[in-house]
This record gives C-alpha cells, sequence and structure tokens, in this order.
C-alpha cells in the first residue's frame, strides 16, 4: 500500500468521517491529503479529537475477587472499552468452596474477555489491563506457574492471547475500580442467592409505613433507595459488600405482590 492509500485510509478509521470528501468537499490527492492531516492534527492539539491511534485500540479491564482468600466466593468482571466508549461488560461466578482462589478469579476475569473478543470477531491492537501482579508477570513471563490450579488457566489465556494478539499490562487498582466494582456486584449476587431462598421460607411481614415493614416482629426493614434492615446480617455486609439480607428480599418480595 502506498503512502497516499495509508493516509486516506487514516482518515477513514475512527469516527470522523474523511473530512477531505465529506467537510472540504476535496478530493483525497496528496496535497488536500496534507492540508487534511495538518487540521487533524491541529484538532488534536486543541484537544478537540481524540486519537485515531487510541480508537482502533481496545483496552481491556479484568478483575476478580476471593471472599474468604482461598476457599470462598471467587468472582471475576471485564470491560471491553474503546477510546471512551464501552462496547461490553460482564460478570460472573468462577468458583466456590476449595477451588476458588483470587488468582483463578482473575484467570477467569481475563479468559472470560478474550473470549468474548475472539467470538466477537475483533481484530485490532489489543490491551489487556490488570491489577494483579501476579497474573501480569505470570502471562508475561516473569514468574512461573506452579499452582496446578492456574495450569490450564494459564494455557488458555497464553492461547487466546496469541491468537488475538493481546498484551497484558498491569495497572495499579485503584485504576481499575470500574473492573472491581463489576467483581463485587457478582461476589453480592452469589451471596444473595442463598438468601432469597430463605426470604422465601419468611411469612410474618407487616407493612407499618408506606416502605417500612416489620419482619418476623423483630426487624425493621426501610425500602428506601438504599434498602435498611436492623439484623446484624445486613449490618454486617454494609462495608466492601453490601448485600440485601433475607428480611430486605422477604420485603421486596411482599411489595411487588402489591400487598
Ligand atoms: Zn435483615
Amino acid at each position: 500500500m502506498d503512502m497516499i492509500a495509508v493516509r486516506y485510509l487514516k482518515l477513514h478509521k475512527g469516527d470522523m468521517l474523511c473530512f477531505c470528501q465529506v467537510v472540504l468537499g476535496l478530493e483525497p490527492n496528496p496535497v488536500n491529503l496534507a492540508a487534511a492531516d495538518e487540521y487533524i492534527q491541529s484538532l488534536k492539539a486543541r484537544g478537540l479529537l481524540d486519537l485515531d491511534e487510541e480508537k482502533s485500540e481496545y483496552i481491556v479491564y479484568c478483575d476478580g475477587l476471593c471472599e474468604p482468600n482461598p476457599g470462598g466466593i471467587a468472582t471475576w468482571g471485564f470491560i471491553i472499552k474503546q477510546g471512551k466508549k464501552t462496547l461490553h461488560q460482564s460478570c460472573g461466578t468462577a468458583a466456590i468452596g476449595k477451588e476458588a482462589t483470587n488468582n483463578v478469579a482473575e484467570y477467569t476475569a481475563l479468559i472470560n474477555a478474550l473470549e468474548h473478543l475472539n467470538s466477537s470477531g475483533i481484530t485490532g491492537k489489543i490491551i489487556v489491563k490488570t491489577d494483579s501482579q501476579l497474573m501480569a508477570n505470570q502471562l508475561n513471563g516473569t514468574y512461573a506457574v506452579r499452582s496446578k490450579r492456574i495450569i490450564p488457566l494459564y494455557q488458555k489465556a497464553r492461547a487466546l492471547m496469541k491468537k488475538l494478539n493481546a498484551r497484558i499490562v498491569w495497572i495499579p487498582r485503584e485504576k481499575n475500580a470500574d473492573a472491581d466494582a463489576l467483581s463485587v456486584k457478582a461476589y453480592c449476587q452469589e451471596l444473595e442467592k442463598s438468601r432469597l431462598e430463605k426470604a422465601k421460607t419468611i411469612t410474618d411481614i407487616i407493612k407499618t409505613g408506606p416502605y417500612e415493614y416489620i419482619i418476623n416482629g423483630k426487624y425493621t426493614v426501610k425500602l428506601n433507595s438504599r434498602p435498611f434492615c436492623t439484623c446484624p446480617d445486613f449490618a454486617r455486609h454494609s462495608g466492601r459488600f453490601p448485600i440485601r439480607c433475607k428480611h430486605i428480599l422477604a420485603a421486596l418480595e411482599y411489595q411487588a405482590e402489591g400487598r
């Protein structure tokens, strides 16, 4: 491909249409392309245009958690971005019990993100960002993988990264807050599953106000924008993992039934 074709192609990439033709109404000849290029550079310099290079680049933020680690509930989350646009995000449970570790959660997040990219047929520059130093170092070959649990996950991740020509970089935790929030969301959903079952057995519900209920004659539930309960289970989980206790879930069910 010659220089002109390459530059013409570059103008066509990204969100901005080829303004040589569309905006300026000019033929895409070398002189006009040079002028167009100069104009693009001036827009970039004034911060009025996202870099073309950034737009064709996919950034994958992935994160996982395990509480308690190991042996608790391991969940994952990932976000795929192109420029400032979020293309896809997802979260779920990686493992529960003896198979659950932080590293299993991190690898599951990565593999699920790569599998999504693979099945979407996305080609382009893919950069995976993780706050797991362990996983980044293992995939970059700095650390050896010894855990029997991790080896198959590592091999799968490596194969997908090779296929997609993706590379992985470490970022500090605070730069990965959105992916972290997704794994927290998945964790809370997992914790709520058992409470949802228990909520179904609660029959002693008395409505005491528009959004207020007394459950089992003992706990007060308020269904405000942020539901609240006076029980110890709710208080215990009001920190990093704010879950809805069985009383809140029962009250919500009661409210949904319009009783
Ligand atoms: Zn409660």
